[in-house]
């Protein structure tokens, strides 16, 4: 496996790969079995598989939280060597990031998908996904790229923006991968404690038991919306809820039940200073 630490490398490698079938996976590293899973999809269905690891600053709107972001680059280019993944690009700055070209202002409209949920809590981090997604994108030039729906509402930012902008990449959405308990895997968990591990499960069991009432017929979504938040509440550890929201997957705008439209639960909740984030689809 090769590791690359900058632009003009990855560019000359790029060039004589020509036109296979070329899958790309963005990550901030710190890698875990959702990650690996992206990875293992792409080596499944294309010729060459790229990763990137890079912690974005800029779409962090909380100091500590990137300070604090697990970094662990000796483990995870040896997960991805016995992966079999054929090159990982580390930047060695942002330098070697911002040296493919920008997104012109015509480009960026993301039709309001980064209002809601995230949006209202991380001013601009949308923004800086986007813009740090397509200079990957220029650089990488994949056929494929694989996105976690871990992170639903930036899957399905970058689907619109790439068919928005013709950018004729595939991009593909893989379900989220989670502990046992049922807790999301994230490069954050591991700033939980046992206990905290533990408890965050309670995260999906709300998800679920927000499914079960959204296909029966009693319930408005109000009134499972705030059912649901007094069960966030009461799991211990659980410092405070940012939201909790039931929205169509497709415009990410609030839907009422009866809706033929697809609909998905998102949740986002603070243990001590760790934000965890999941959702789940409310139809399948
Ligand atoms: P990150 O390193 O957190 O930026 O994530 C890189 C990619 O991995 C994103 O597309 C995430 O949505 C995806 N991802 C993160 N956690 C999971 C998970 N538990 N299951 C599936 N994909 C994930």
């Amino acid at each position: 496996m090769l590791v690359i630490d900058n632009y003009e490398d990855l560019s000359r490698f790029r060039a004589k790969l020509g036109d296979k079938r070329i899958g790309f996976v963005p990550t901030m590293g710190a890698l875990h079995r959702g990650h690996l899973h992206l990875a293992e999809t792409s080596l499944a269905n294309c010729d060459v598989t790229i990763v990137s690891i890079w912690v974005n600053p800029r779409q962090f709107n909380d100091k500590e939280d990137f300070e604090k972001y697990p970094r662990n680059f000796d483990e995870d280019i040896k997960k991805l060597r016995q992966l079999g993944v054929d090159l990982v690009f580390i930047p060695k700055s942002e330098e070697e990031l911002y040296k493919a070209p920008k997104i012109k202002e015509e480009s960026r409209n993301l039709n309001g998908l980064d209002q809601p949920l995230e949006g209202l809590f991380r001013s601009g981090h949308f923004d800086a996904v986007v813009e740090v997604v397509y200079r990957l994108f220029c650089t990488v030039k994949p056929s494929v790229a694989f996105f976690g729906k871990k992170d639903f509402q930036q899957f399905r930012i970058i689907e619109h923006f790439s068919s928005n902008n013709n950018l004729g990449i595939d991009i593909i959405g893989l379900e989220t991968i989670r502990e046992e308990s049922g807790l999301a895997m994230s490069s954050r968990n591991e700033r939980l404690s046992a206990d905290e591990r533990q408890a965050a499960s309670g995260i999906y069991s709300t998800l679920q038991w927000m499914k079960s009432e959204w296909k029966s017929d009693e319930c408005s979504v109000d009134e499972i919306k705030e059912a649901a938040s007094k069960r966030l509440r009461a799991i211990p550890g659980l410092k405070s809820i940012d939201y909790l929201e039931v929205v169509s997957e497709a415009s990410l705008n609030p839907i009422k039940k009866g809706s033929s439209n697809p609909a998905r639960a998102f949740i986002a909740v603070y243990f001590g200073p760790v934000r965890l984030i999941d959702n789940l689809s409310l139809n399948n």
